[in-house]
């Protein structure tokens, strides 16, 4: 039975049995009604009884799953209305986390995708991070990308200093 139907069925069983009821007061005080017909109309309103009680538990088992699935949009919203984005390392955080000075990085692309909340790991390397469900694919910070630049610069200077300290005819010596 559809939920729609249910409460329709339900609310007719009702108005039924009820009717059934003032009908029967009323030819009683006319009429002289034997048990059979008593009997019958009992009968008569235990169906109609039975009838609105299933419709009930139609309605109350679908009552339950809206009441989970606003419960549900309701977290997700306060999930979102919670998360920070974060342009250098392009991650999310978490206000409410933040406020307390708990830092974890969450992956952008689980958050996007699917609305995980999935902690990055720090990589060896400082200022990088990496989320467990992407291997390979990592979220660099501006911290991460000055030192990368800083070791380049060093590693060219020094290259540079070595160069002029053997000199172009260093091969004579
Ligand atoms: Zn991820």
């Amino acid at each position: 039975m559809e939920p729609i139907t249910a409460i329709a069925t339900g609310l007719s069983a009702t108005k039924t049995g009820l009717d059934l009821i003032n009908a029967l007061l009323k030819r009683s005080k006319t009429a002289n009604l034997k048990a059979a017909d008593y009997e019958e109309a009992l009968r008569q309103l235990h169906d109609n009884l039975w009838e609105a009680k299933r419709s009930l538990q139609v309605v109350d088992e679908e009552n339950q799953k809206l009441r989970r699935q606003v419960q549900s949009i309701e977290i997700d919203r306060a999930i979102k209305d919670d998360m920070q984005w974060q342009e250098d390392g392009g991650f999310w955080i978490r206000k409410s986390e933040a406020e307390k000075g708990v830092c974890i990085r969450y992956c952008a692309t689980c958050f996007g995708e699917k609305g995980q909340l999935i902690p990055l790991a720090e990589a060896m390397t400082q200022g990088m991070f990496t989320c467990p469900n992407h291997d390979g694919s990592a979220f660099l910070t501006n911290a991460y990308r000055d030192r990368e630049e800083e070791r380049k610069r060093k590693a060219l200077a020094d290259e540079n200093a070595f160069t002029i300290m053997r000199g172009p005819n260093s091969w004579m010596r």
